[in-house]
């Protein structure tokens, strides 16, 4: 009998981490991975650091060419699947080829969500999702000697991006639709904190901010600034769009899988379709669409969904990730259960060092931990309190 074929969409850490735990589980298997991606498989959390020097690209693969010959992984990059056939067990590539595969692991991720906004279309608006992305807006920077980025969205993409830039030289202003910073993670003192620390970077941060247009020289010229809905302007000369991913469901909901926000798995990584498996940002788990959009999720996932592929039976246990921030040379972490305010049960100890930006909650329900937010020098508490949770 011919040996199982895995395929894999996707080379993301969710696609890589498949096809090595499929490998380390069935020696003879064919796999293939299939790219949208052109680049080596990379650490797509760090691509921000292109901004500040092209030649970080090159540092961030995830491992060298030979690394996947090695383990008889053929990587298929620059290859978009337009089209999948459950019944028939096939996928169609954007090259007219049509591929048969046995098991079939969909990690096609995420990409950048672009908000309808009347300007994007202009020369030196930016986002970024992909290496090429990073590389297409640090060219840009240096080529066009980009001076000011205004960045819209002010959350864990837009913060790290913001850090790198500004190491590139330039300035840059962050504009925050909510009326602070990281609303949902943190309590109205913390987010206080975190911006008078951004701006004390020397980045300006503008909360309530909800862009209207991008203006540029003429009609369709270059980006000369940003106008918001309540009358504020922002001059700029590159625009950064960060706010927030969608996930690239198409092929899979095309094809009849059962999709909610994200492709639905169970525990196994199975889809709707039994021989098809979904893992990391892409799916979303079991009926309460367990979902987070985190690296090390991403990872897990696709280590289960590439050996339950090879016949093992494991299954990804869900438990909430704290939220970290780790750049702009300091970390923002939240974990747990955070109330607005004390009272049912709930009591609150908080300390802070205002003038290092640094500060302290712990929530405690009946005298147990049950949440915390640490920023600054505080930070290094998160393991030691993550063991009391
Ligand atoms: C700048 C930045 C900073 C981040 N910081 C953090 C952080 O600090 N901590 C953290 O936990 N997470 C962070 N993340 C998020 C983290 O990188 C993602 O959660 C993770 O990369 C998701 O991995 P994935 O493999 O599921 O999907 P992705 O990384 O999105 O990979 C999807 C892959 O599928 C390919 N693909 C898509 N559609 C098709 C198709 N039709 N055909 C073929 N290929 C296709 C894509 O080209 C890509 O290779 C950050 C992300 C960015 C961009």
């Amino acid at each position: 009998m011919a040996n199982k074929k895995i395929v894999i969409v996707g080379s993301g850490i969710a696609g890589v981490s498949a096809a090595e735990a499929a490998r380390k589980n069935d020696n003879e298997a064919e796999i293939v991975i299939y790219s949208a991606d052109t680049d080596l498989p990379f650490y797509r959390l760090r691509i921000a650091e292109v901004l500040k020097d092209p030649a970080n690209a090159e540092k961030l693969y995830l491992h060298p060419a030979s690394w996947y010959e090695e383990r008889r992984i053929k990587l298929m990059p620059g290859v978009n699947v337009v089209g999948l056939d459950c019944q028939d067990q096939k996928l169609a590539l954007d090259n007219n080829e049509v591929v048969a595969w046995d098991r079939l692991i969909l990690a096609s991720g995420s990409r950048s969500f672009i908000l309808p906004l009347k300007g994007f279309d202009r020369e030196n608006c930016f986002s970024l999702w992909s290496l090429a992305d990073a590389r297409k807006f640090a060219a840009a920077i240096r080529e066009h000697n980009l001076q000011t980025c205004a960045i819209i969205g002010g959350g864990l993409l837009g913060l790290e991006a913001a850090w790198q830039l500004i190491q590139a030289g330039l300035k840059v202003k962050i504009l925050e639709f909510a009326p602070s910073l990281m609303a949902r993670q943190l309590d109205p003192r913390a987010s206080e904190l975190v911006r008078q620390y951004v701006e004390s970077l020397g980045i300006t941060v503008l909360l309530s901010a909800d862009s209207e247009e991008i203006l540029g020289k003429d009609s369709t010229g270059p980006v000369t600034g940003i106008v918001l809905k309540d009358g504020r302007s922002v001059d700029c000369d590159c625009i950064l769009m960060s706010v927030g991913v969608r996930a690239n469901t198409e092929v899979a909901a095309e094809a009849g899988l059962d999709i909610g926000r994200r492709i639905k798995v169970n525990t196994a990584m199975v889809t709707s379709c039994p021989q098809v498996f979904a893992a990391g940002d892409v799916s979303e788990v079991d009926e309460d669409g367990f979902w987070f959009g985190l690296w090390s999720i991403s990872m897990n996932q696709g280590k289960i969904a590439g050996a339950n592929a090879t016949g093992a039976q494991l299954h990804f246990e869900k438990t909430v990730p704290p939220y970290v921030v780790n750049t702009l040379n300091t970390r923002i972490v939240s974990q747990g259960d955070l109330p607005q305010e004390e009272g049912a049960g709930y009591r609150f100890e908080i300390t802070e060092d205002a003038e290092n930006y640094s500060y302290k909650k712990l929530v405690y329900k009946d005298d147990q931990l049950v949440g915390f937010i640490l920023l600054g020098d505080y930070a290094k508490e998160m393991v030691s309190l993550q063991k009391k949770l």
